[in-house]
């Protein structure tokens, strides 16, 4: 799904049986996978040099061999077991066999190989492809080239905002006002909410600001109002109420379903769907990504796979922005329940607006965002994957100075230079399907 495959060369592993074998790659170390542990041991991690740069290398015990050996024979030797090592990454093992949770049910960035190693913003499987196909070419005499996107383009970008809050701008203000005994000043905050629109009531301005750049916008909706067990709010706004106005304004913008925190089991998730999909005539949604991102790897993804959802789009750290399995392409992600792929396209989120200047989060300045973001990018760019952003519609009020409408312009700013195919979820589905 990476690169454009008219012929492969056979793949095996050394020593069995590599009479003929084309590729061959250095003894498997699939026993690991017997072990059911979330990490490999230290001795299994090993730091090569490719093409000018650090590459981690997973359950590989470095035999001193060379990397990559293009033989005068046609053949070539792969030493390090790079296809171990993708799939470790890939299917998300870690998370999959390690108890680490969040208080929101999440496997924390702080639990994980891309912390402990520090290449979260590195997409390290994509590397490991990247020795793959040098070996392809040197077998076959032919380039493989990478994927290509929308009129040419040799990478994707994909504009996504998440729903939660429509009404509470007048909110944190008003409090602080009140707080502080300024009742003139709460009473007159009060009156303009009463009044006057809210400024997180913007559907149409997000829309207008994202195609001005000749993007499209994906709206992902959170059909449901009541917060969560432990008080976690979910949607400040009753979607059925809102919904004429709110379809009106994004008009023909692609939606999605934002399931609402303490959902991720079957009746819940189907009892929103439905919610949404009655207001639309019967119309499901295509994608869905989960308020707080929350993801429990052992039963999400089997439900979205139950209810044939085309595609997903939470698997990123709330805590840093970049990899969180490790590649910049949408893929299918692995079931290890039944040891195949699901059906639904994972397209990895890489940065959300929260995670650059938060409490729990990172508190980068504001002009700090775009140099951070951009080694990122290039990353993405550089292997022809697909960049997904989150830009909530309330950081699109000017009030926020430090992840609002001037920090999301600079980053649009950046990937309309650099040529990206800006693309919606469906189209990356029927891009890559
Ligand atoms: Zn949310």
């Amino acid at each position: 799904m990476a690169y454009t495959v008219t012929s492969l060369p056979t793949i095996n592993y050394y020593p069995i049986s590599n009479k003929g074998a084309q590729i061959t790659i250095g003894s498997g170390k699939d026993e690991f996978f017997t072990r059911q542990q979330p990490y490999p041991y230290s001795h299994e991690v090993s730091w090569r040099n490719w093409k000018g740069q650090e590459i981690p290398f997973f359950l590989d015990d470095d035999s001193g061999q060379p990397l990559l050996e293009l033989r005068s024979d046609g053949t070539a030797l792969i030493d390090p077991d790079i296809i171990s090592a993708a799939f470790y990454l890939l299917s998300g093992w870690q998370e999959y066999f390690s108890e680490e949770r969040d208080q929101h049910g999440r496997f924390p960035y702080s639990a994980s190989v891309q912390h402990r190693y520090g290449f979260v913003t590195m997409p390290v499987v994509n590397y490991y492809f990247d020795v793959l196909k040098t070996a392809v070419e040197h077998v076959t005499g032919q380039p493989l080239t990478p994927r290509r996107w929308a009129n040419g383009a040799s990478w994707a970008a994909f504009i996504t905002h998440d729903i939660d809050n429509l009404y509470s701008a007048w909110k944190a203000p008003a409090k602080s006002a009140l707080r502080q005994g300024r009742l003139l000043s709460f009473g007159r905050q009060l009156w303009r909410h009463l009044t006057t629109p809210d400024a997180w009531d913007n559907l149409a301005q997000v829309q207008q600001t994202v195609a001005s750049y000749g993007a499209k916008s994906t709206f992902f909706f959170l059909p449901e109002h009541r917060p969560a067990a432990n008080g976690t709010p979910n949607a400040d706004y009753k979607l059925q109420k809102v919904w004429p106005e709110a379809a009106a304004a994004i008009g023909t913008s692609e939606i999605g379903i934002h399931v609402s925190l303490g959902a991720p089991y079957h009746a819940h998730l189907k009892r929103e769907e439905h919610r949404l999909q009655h207001l639309r005539n019967g119309v499901k949604a295509y994608g869905i990504r989960f308020h707080y991102l929350q993801w429990e790897p052992r039963i999400t993804p089997v439900i979205l796979d139950t209810l044939l959802y085309k595609y997903d789009s939470t698997l990123g750290f709330a805590e840093y922005y970049g990899f969180r399995n490790s590649y910049c392409l949408p893929f299918y992600p692995f079931d290890f329940q039944q040891g195949k792929s699901f059906s639904f396209l994972e397209i990895p989120l890489n940065v959300m607006d929260a995670t650059l200047h938060h409490p729990r989060y990172l508190q980068l300045e504001p002009e700090e965002i775009l140099p951070a973001l951009t080694l990122m990018f290039q990353e993405i760019e550089r292997f022809g994957g697909v960049c997904t952003v989150l830009w909530h519609n309330e950081n699109f009020d000017p009030a926020n100075e430090n992840t609002g409408p001037h920090q999301f312009a600079e980053i649009m700013d950046y990937l309309r230079s650099r040529n990206v195919a800006f693309v919606n979820g469906q189209e990356i589905c029927e891009q890559m399907g």
